[in-house]
């Protein structure tokens, strides 16, 4: 069988994209800001925008190589496997520039085969997606981010010391998906997901003893491999996590199931039954700490948060501002619907159960008369021309109110 081709470090097309992209995402008004110390000031209202915010480096090589990809397969199908990125703005570009979704219903017609191209988000795919792939005789572009290869190689390390993953993320994420494929490398590899504080808390009990088998597996049957047994898979265990999650909250979950080990098998068994390292990537990190320093720093009123609801980044982005002031997540700018009416998804604090709330609107949220200051952020898949309109938007609204 001819192998199918695998392009993993971009298609030698960088300097011809690099217009589309500018064209694409560039802003103006970011620039300006970034170059006056992150700081916007029109009449009553200052913006003071995070020094760490939206596209990461593996959003921006993902969105770059698929950009590439359309270039130099200009005659074939190329497809994407999901979403390149959490982003609804960005997703809409790829598919006006012609690229199709596989999770779209419908696609592809006809089947996918030889001579179709196909683009993998920065997220990465399962072993068993990448594998059908490369049967049917792709032509691939993967742009899986190097910081998720590196949760990979930890989880397969896992899996052949005979050590159980438990990945701190959400069970439906892609991403997470994908890493909990890589524990399935080896055989008898095993994994389990929890999504936060509280599900980590129930398998602590499970470990030190306190735990109801049945009520485990009604619990968590959809977050473990095939066949997964808690009395023997929990006995020795290695940690990981999707690498947006809240870093706080991977510590701290990270730290409890240290503890329990401790507690069932003694410290001296450590060595032997635990293993954890620092998977959350470097992006996320840095974004999750600008914004804690912008909140200890500039006296802001109102926090907003510009991203993909379903952006696991930005919604931990947005629970770090809830739990210090009132904070507003917004998918896209059409959100800001006026000086008095925005439209939002709810943010429960981080100390609460991560949650899907539906989107709602509020009345009232920007102070009406005096100034007022802003802080603003966005998650590592949101465009800077989107932030840029966000804050144009803002000094418009500013701009009907008296100063006071
Ligand atoms: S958030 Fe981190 S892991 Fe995910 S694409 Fe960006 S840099 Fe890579």
């Amino acid at each position: 069988m001819v192998q199918p081709l695998i392009f993993r470090k971009g298609l030698d097309l960088k300097d011809a994209v690099k217009g589309d992209l500018a064209r694409d995402y560039h802003s103006d008004v970011v620039e300006q800001i970034r170059k006056n110390d992150f700081r916007f000031e029109d009449g009553r209202l200052v913006i003071h925008l995070a020094r760490e915010f939206g596209f990461c480096y593996g959003v921006d090589r993902a969105v770059d190589y698929a950009y590439q990809a359309r270039k130099r397969f200009a005659d074939q199908r190329v497809f994407l496997t999901g979403e390149i990125i959490h982003n609804p703005h960005v997703n809409q570009k790829l598919r006006s520039a012609g690229i199709l979704f596989l999770s779209d219903p419908g696609e592809p017609v006809p089947p996918l085969g030889a001579g179709d191209v196909v683009i993998i988000p920065a997220f990465g795919v399962t072993l068993h997606e990448l594998a059908r792939l490369q049967g049917l005789g792709c032509t691939l572009v993967d742009t899986t981010c190097g910081s998720v290869l590196n949760v990979w190689k930890n989880v397969t390390r896992y899996a052949r010391e005979g050590f159980t993953a438990v990945i701190h993320g959400k069970v439906k994420h892609e991403e997470t998906q994908a890493t909990a494929s890589q524990a399935l490398k080896t055989p008898g590899g095993r994994y389990l997901v929890v999504l936060d504080r509280v599900e980590a808390g129930a398998v602590c009990d499970y470990i030190r003893g306190d735990g109801d088998r049945d009520a485990f597996m009604a619990r968590f049957g959809k977050a473990v491999s095939e066949g997964f047994d808690p009395d023997r898979d929990l006995g020795h265990i290695g940690l990981a996590n999707q690498t947006t999650m809240l870093m706080s909250e991977s510590l701290e979950i990270a730290e409890m199931l240290r503890k329990a080990m401790v507690d069932r098998y003694g410290p001296d068994a450590m060595a032997d039954r635990y293993r954890s390292f620092d998977t959350i990537c470097s992006a996320t990190q840095e974004r999750q700490d600008a914004v804690l320093t912008l909140l200890d720093t500039e006296g802001i009123d109102l926090m907003l948060v510009v991203g993909g609801y379903n952006s696991s980044n930005t919604c931990n982005l947005a629970r770090i501002c809830a739990d210090r002031v009132p904070t507003y997540h917004i998918a896209d700018v059409d959100r800001l619907e006026s000086p008095t009416r925005i439209r939002h998804r709810p943010v429960p604090p981080s100390d609460q159960p991560m949650a899907k709330l539906p989107e709602t609107a509020t009345d009232g949220w920007l102070p009406r008369v005096g100034p007022v200051r802003i802080g603003l952020t966005a998650g590592a898949s949101t465009p800077n021309n989107i932030v840029g309109m966000v804050v144009e938007r803002l000094a418009a609204f500013a701009a009907t109110s008296p100063v006071g």
